[in-house]
């Protein structure tokens, strides 16, 4: 099975990002075609700071690295460094209708919080889909806010069959129920864009800030404290068995609970669960002769791919005037 997802540099990942995609990538990756990239072409749609962004996109590159993608094994690369899939999304542009833009949560939410609709930032469903199509992605993991833009690559895929015969594979989703929206530390959804992470790779002082930051309600200590919608339960759930979490949920519901220790207790379990990733990420962040070989091969070996597909587009559509 070829399975393949992106992420964003826009700014530094964060949990949601690591259980809700980047954890089960590394472990696809054993018996998959794993096909994994760092799409900056998409920041573009939110970060205008040139430094910031090659900073993330190096940082980015480091933090999958670290957390377990193997070169050896799976294709890794930046998404810029294959230019093909920007004219594959001008080819998938013409059979997009607006109304199916238009109905994008991510775009009319991005919208709502006051991020500015520039075309990019509309059209970012259509260069989804030329990510995914390219490279002939069958499964794609990725937390539940992409969802839609999934179902959107998928009606984009099977219009483009339709109108020009058989050129794409239909790509389906994979959604993980129990971490598919990992809430950030005032309860929405946690968004590199909204500022309310808790950073994977944060230093001490500021993991354990962002944690004690983590907006709770004004239950009296000698009342049970509520489950459902509270950040702190569901974030201190993704690092727990069943049986911990049945545990934990006790321990919620039992009066005398101190949000404040419970806490404390969250940031040494996030502390130690990254632990060793945090060592071979230092390797990589030193190293960039290393991580640029690493890049320009998985580049490589992407545009072999993704030069498949879009020839076979070119010529489905009508540009080989020549033939
Ligand atoms: P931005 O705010 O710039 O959109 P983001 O934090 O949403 O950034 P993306 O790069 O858009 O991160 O998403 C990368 C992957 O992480 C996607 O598969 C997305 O579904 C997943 N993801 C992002 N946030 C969460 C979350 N809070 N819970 C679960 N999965 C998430
Ligand atoms: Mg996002």
């Amino acid at each position: 099975m070829r399975v393949l997802s992106g992420i964003q540099p826009s700014g530094k990942l964060h949990l949601g990002n690591y259980f809700g995609m980047m954890k089960r990538m590394v472990e696809y990756q054993n018996n998959n075609e794993l096909f994994a990239f760092i799409v900056n072409y998409h920041a573009l749609t939110s970060v205008f700071d040139a430094d910031k962004l090659r900073e993330d996109t190096f940082n980015a590159v480091c933090d999958f690295l670290a957390l377990g993608i193997d070169p050896e094994k799976a294709v890794f690369w930046v998404q810029s460094d294959v230019p093909e899939v920007t004219e594959l999304s001008w080819l998938l542009s013409n059979v997009t209708g607006m109304g199916l833009l238009e109905r994008s949560h991510s775009y009319k939410d991005k919208m709502a919080k006051g991020i500015s609709a520039s075309h990019g930032l509309f059209s970012y469903p259509v260069l989804m889909a030329a990510d995914i199509l390219a490279f002939g992605g069958e499964k794609v993991p990725v937390g539940k806010d992409q969802k839609q833009h999934l179902e959107i690559a998928r009606d984009i895929a099977e219009r483009f069959n339709n109108v020009y015969g058989e050129t794409f594979i239909i790509p389906e989703a994979d959604i993980a129920e129990d971490v598919a929206l990992i809430p950030g530390v005032d309860g929405q959804k946690m968004s590199k864009s909204y500022g309310n992470t808790i950073e994977i790779f944060a230093d001490e002082k500021t993991l354990k800030k962002k944690v004690m930051a983590i907006k709770t309600d004004a239950t009296p200590i000698e009342e049970p404290k509520p489950i459902e919608d509270n950040a702190l339960f569901e974030i201190y759930s993704i690092f727990l068995d069943k049986k911990e979490k049945e545990e934990l949920k006790e321990r919620f519901l039992t009066p005398g609970l101190k949000y404040g220790e419970v806490k404390k207790e969250l940031f040494g379990v996030i502390w130690e669960y990254f632990a060793p990733y945090r060592k071979k990420r230092e390797l990589y962040l030193n190293d960039k002769g290393e991580v640029h070989r690493i890049l320009q091969k998985g580049a490589k070996k992407a545009r072999e791919h993704a030069s498949y597909y879009l020839d076979l587009a070119r010529k489905n559509v009508g540009l080989n005037y020549l033939d």
